[in-house]
């Protein structure tokens, strides 16, 4: 396995104000506190989270659209987060997404052709009846026609216009992109339609994704391994398989618990469990074990000691102080 993007120890905040008069007392929202992660080439990793829990942020981050406030961002050994200009803006061409909805994402005054061919016009890659050319091959690639260009986004449907966004965010032949939701906002009928094109387009362009979701449903078809994300930490990650049979944050359990299981014996073993309370707020997350005040489990420990995030088992890593199967029940 080849490490294709890597991630150290990232870290991003939004600074807050509160309020003119105290302008003094200022905090910061913790979207993203301190993740570490590879993605290997070829690969599809889903990241996985409530909305808030700053996975969009991730992904947004490891692309430069925000920058770090610290931590690194190693693609192909180059530290993103280190690069400027016109180095950072050459780099960033193997490096794209795909947003979450695709009615707000593309321009309503751009005709399709135009806003495939922006990407292509910024950068120079293609220019004229080249550029025109490559358009209507992209628009093929993703399933449309390509006399499509000279129309207007308004006039096709919502996986169609998914459609578009995924043609424009191959314009530049990237080698990793940030799928952010790219299914959320299209009905059920569709998801699958446009999952199965990220399928096909990533084995026959050797793309590698990073692929954001807010259920363990949604990325269990596409995800070679699975990553899960709670108040800007990453609490447990592992592969597809093992992460779905053998669940070991009581966080990602939960999430489990709530979706349907294709096993009838696996299901009848697995209770739904209910978190209590909100998800607290990013200026201030607990100390210790950010999931304690929802957790079953929390015991005195994990108010005081952040837990480690430690392989349990091989590529198998977790964020708890304890080691809890998920078939026992709280003491
Ligand atoms: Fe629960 Fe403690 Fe584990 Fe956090 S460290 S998940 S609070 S048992
Ligand atoms: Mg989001």
């Amino acid at each position: 396995k080849q490490v294709l993007l890597k991630v150290e120890n990232l870290y991003k905040h939004f600074p807050i104000k509160k309020g003119i008069i105290f302008s003094r007392q200022t905090g910061a929202v913790h979207a993203v506190d301190g993740i570490s992660f590879n993605i290997y080439n070829g690969e599809t990793l889903g990241l996985v989270g409530e909305s808030g829990c700053g996975k969009s942020t991730t992904g947004r981050t490891i692309l430069q659209l925000y920058r770090p406030t610290s931590g690194s961002v190693f693609f192909e050994g180059d530290d993103l987060a280190k690069l400027k200009g016109e180095n950072l803006r050459r780099k960033r061409r193997d490096l794209q997404m795909i947003f979450q909805d695709p009615y707000a994402s593309l321009n309503p005054r751009m005709t399709v052709g135009q806003i495939i061919g922006e990407p292509m016009e910024i950068h120079g890659t293609y220019k004229g009846a080249a550029q025109t050319k490559r358009v209507q091959d992209l628009l093929q690639l993703v399933g449309l026609n390509g006399a499509f260009a000279n129309r207007y986004p308004h006039e096709f449907s919502g996986g169609q216009r998914q459609r578009i966004g995924v043609a424009r965010a191959l314009a530049l032949e990237p080698k990793l992109i940030v799928c952010d939701e790219p299914i959320s906002a299209l009905d059920v009928s569709i998801q699958a339609q446009v999952v199965n094109l990220l399928e096909d387009l990533q084995s026959t362009l050797g793309l590698t994704y990073l692929f954001i979701a807010h259920d363990l449903s949604m990325v269990r078809h596409i995800s070679d391994r699975i990553a899960v994300m709670y108040l800007g930490i990453i609490v447990e990650l592992a592969d597809r398989n093992e992460l779905y049979a053998n669940p070991r944050h009581p966080y990602t359990q939960a999430l489990l618990s709530a979706v349907p299981y294709p096993d009838p014996f696996v299901e009848e073993k697995r209770k739904r469990i209910i978190l209590e309370g909100d998800v607290p707020s990013p200026v201030n997350p607990p100390s210790g074990c950010r999931f304690r005040t929802r957790c079953q489990y929390a015991k005195e420990i994990c108010a005081e000691e952040k837990p480690a995030f430690r392989e349990i088992s091989k590529d198998h890593f977790v964020a708890c102080h304890f080691d809890i199967s998920g078939q026992q029940s709280a003491s």
